[in-house]
């Protein structure tokens, strides 16, 4: 290695290696931003790793405020990342950039190379989340150099290198302890001199690091400097862009609820208060932190996408792990901090790691041991919060029986009189009525008239309204309550035990075919019941076909095709107590089966009634049957 160029020692990225500088440029190219991460947190790790020194006793008097410099040069094109942490040694320098993180980098690339699409992920992604160190650089840069000058009292020196992979090692005059890595940023990737950008990318990124980042746009200052106004502002101490003390770190006990409110705004940028938070501390053998939200979702349809922020000691690696939290949760909000994660390997790795499983089940528990405290302690707000949160719980019900296991003892049941029971606390108050048996509405005006049917008996019905609603009753009737299946009837399906009373029996063979004929309907069944309320009439559905209808219509609605509706089970139930059904029975047992016109239209009538109370009628039904009772209005008038 001959004097070049003043150079001490000049060397070249070694044969095999050579491809190296193509291929981060090539193959990075979807996530570049992330070179800034990569060289701040190595300017962090070199305060960190000092201030260790320090707290073992091997430096001292070293007092100084240690931080991190951002520094964008439009004019010169660099970027410069400054800190005044540990420093290196040319030893160090050759052995920790030239050998160490360089055969790091390679290990890294020839591990991905060639995965590009598997697994549904490619290979960028992968680095992009999980990093490749300083070499990274040389995604934005032509050129690199690195001016550094060890805590010890070894000379500083400066690091010159090329994307062909040219290296030159010179003395340098620097004096300050620290690292300065300065890049020159390549034509085509101009788009990061810009102070937006960068200060963009260091609030995605080092928001929480531990040292305090500046940022300082050259081309600023000089403006600044023009303008004498500004002499006062001079004086102001700049702030950090980063909060080197995050609200996860702390403990729970000493953060107080508006806190973690600004956190949240802060961090998801909504202005909408997280329905409520659960501060994660696990220790060993876990040992992670975070907080997560629930977020207000306000429809059932609104964006579900939550958020959750993983971060590597404060280091922010990516949103939205989809590993690290079961697929059900990922509409909350949160941020969880491990420094344990195996976070340099693949995706497919982190599904199958153990690990990753039982971090993934902690906040799962979490979660379900936060709503049963609140069940527990503040009934009040957990209720009020119910309709908030209904559809996340469900869903996760829904998605894993051992969740819904956990939360089974407080999960809540609207009432359509606008109260909340637990399931348990309905299922203990139907006893003696309708045992295991869950009364609901799907529509509270329109099936008005079956409600307080229920009601009029002391039977209190839940209200079902979402369309998430038929699947989360199918998940609930599959699991065991208090060793008994539970059942959900809607209110139309079935004529309770309760709702019947004792009495004479009667039954008419031709008021069934009168009542048959008239619904213009070959599938109408005909019912008698004696029932304790005195309508005439009602109409019941079989429970699982309408299910089964339901479920029909919401996949054609969703494939867009187009249902017709299949023949719906029909009951008419007729009410033996009830003083028409008795009067039109005797007249129709005197006609025979030659119905009068007055007969048929007063049994039309009834059927129609019974109809309306049941569901809207269609506009041919509607207009039917108000043709019919203009035409009887008349005539009584008549
Ligand atoms: P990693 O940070 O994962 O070890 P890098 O490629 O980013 O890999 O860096 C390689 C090594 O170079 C670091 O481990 C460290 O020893 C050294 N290094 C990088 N940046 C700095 C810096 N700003 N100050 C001191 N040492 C540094």
């Amino acid at each position: 290695m001959g004097e070049k160029n003043g150079a001490v020692r000049t060397g070249g990225i070694s044969v095999e290696t050579q491809h190296i500088f193509p291929i981060i440029k090539k193959w990075l190219y979807s996530n570049k931003e992330i070179f800034l991460r990569e060289l701040v947190s190595n300017a962090c790790d070199a305060v960190t790793k000092l201030k260790r020194l320090i707290s073992l006793g091997h430096v001292r008097d070293i007092d100084d405020k240690f931080r991190i410099d951002v520094t964008l040069d439009k004019d010169a094109r660099t970027i410069a990342v400054s800190d005044n942490g540990i420093g290196m040694t040319a030893e160090e320098l050759d052995k920790y950039i030239c050998q160490i993180a360089l055969s790091g980098a390679l290990d890294f690339i020839s591990k991905y190379e060639g995965k590009e699409g598997k697994d549904g992920e490619n290979a960028s992604g992968i680095i992009g989340h999980f990093g490749l160190g300083f070499y990274s650089a040389f995604m934005v840069a032509d050129t690199v150099e690195i001016i550094t000058k060890s805590y010890t009292d070894a000379p500083a020196v400066r690091w010159e290198c090329s994307s062909e992979g040219e290296y030159k090692v010179f003395p340098s005059d620097r004096t300050e302890r620290g690292t300065t890595v300065i890049l020159h940023i390549t034509e085509e990737e101009s788009e990061f001199l810009s102070e937006f950008k960068l200060r963009d990318i260091l609030d995605k990124y080092c928001a929480f690091m531990p040292v305090e980042i500046y940022f300082t746009d050259e081309s600023k200052k000089e403006e600044s400097k023009d303008k004498k106004d500004d002499e006062d502002k001079e004086k102001e101490p700049p702030k950090p862009i980063n909060d080197t003390h995050p609200l996860w770190l702390k403990n729970p006990s000493e953060c107080t609820e508006e806190e973690y409110k600004e956190f949240y705004r802060k961090v998801f940028r909504d202005f909408r208060e997280p329905l409520f938070y659960i501060h994660i501390n696990a220790d060993y053998p876990l040992n992670f932190r975070g907080i997560i939200f629930i977020p207000r979702i306000r429809t059932e349809y609104e964006n579900l996408e939550g958020q959750i922020k993983l971060f590597y000691n404060q280091v922010f690696v990516a949103d939205n792990i989809k590993e690290v939290i079961p697929e059900y949760m990922l509409m909350l909000r949160g941020v969880i901090d491990c420094p344990d994660l195996p976070l340099n390997v693949s995706r497919s790795y982190l599904q199958n790691d153990a690990y990753v499983k039982k971090i993934s089940s902690h906040i799962v528990k979490k979660v379900a041991d936060k709503l049963n405290s609140l069940y527990n302690t503040e009934r009040e707000k957990y209720e009020s919060l119910w309709n908030d949160i209904k559809v996340f719980v469900q869903y996760a019900c829904i998605r894993d029986t051992k969740f819904l296991e956990r939360v089974k003892g407080c999960l809540l049941l609207p009432l359509t009189d606008d109260t909340y029971k637990s399931i348990s606390e309905y299922l203990e108050g139907a006893k003696e009525k309708h045992p295991n048996t869950v009364y609901y509405a799907t529509n509270k005006i329109d099936q008005a008239q079956y409600i307080s049917l229920y009601n009029a008996e002391g039977i209190s019905v839940a209200l079902f309204d979402k369309v998430l609603d038929t699947s989360y009753i199918q998940t609930l009737e599959g699991e065991k309550w208090d060793d008994c299946d539970i059942k959900f009837v809607r209110v139309d399906a079935d004529v309770a035990k309760a709702l019947t009373g004792d009495g004479e029996e009667y039954k008419s063979e031709v008021l069934e075919k009168l009542f048959k004929k008239v619904s213009g309907s070959e599938n109408l069944t005909v019912k008698f019941e004696i029932l304790k309320s005195d309508v005439p009439a009602i109409i019941n559905l079989s429970e699982q076909s309408r299910r089964f209808s339901d479920m029909m219509k919401f996949y054609s609605m969703s494939s867009g095709e187009k249902f017709d509706g299949l023949d719906e089970d029909i009951t008419l139930v007729l009410n033996s107590a009830s003083p028409v059904v008795r009067k039109l029975g005797e007249r129709a047992d005197d006609a025979g089966e030659s119905f009068s016109e007055e007969l048929e239209a007063a049994a039309k009538r009834i059927y129609m009634l019974a109809l309306m109370a049941q569901r809207r009628l269609t506009p041919d039904e509607l207009r039917d049957f108000l043709a019919d009772s203009y035409r009887q209005l008349e005539k009584s008038l008549s």
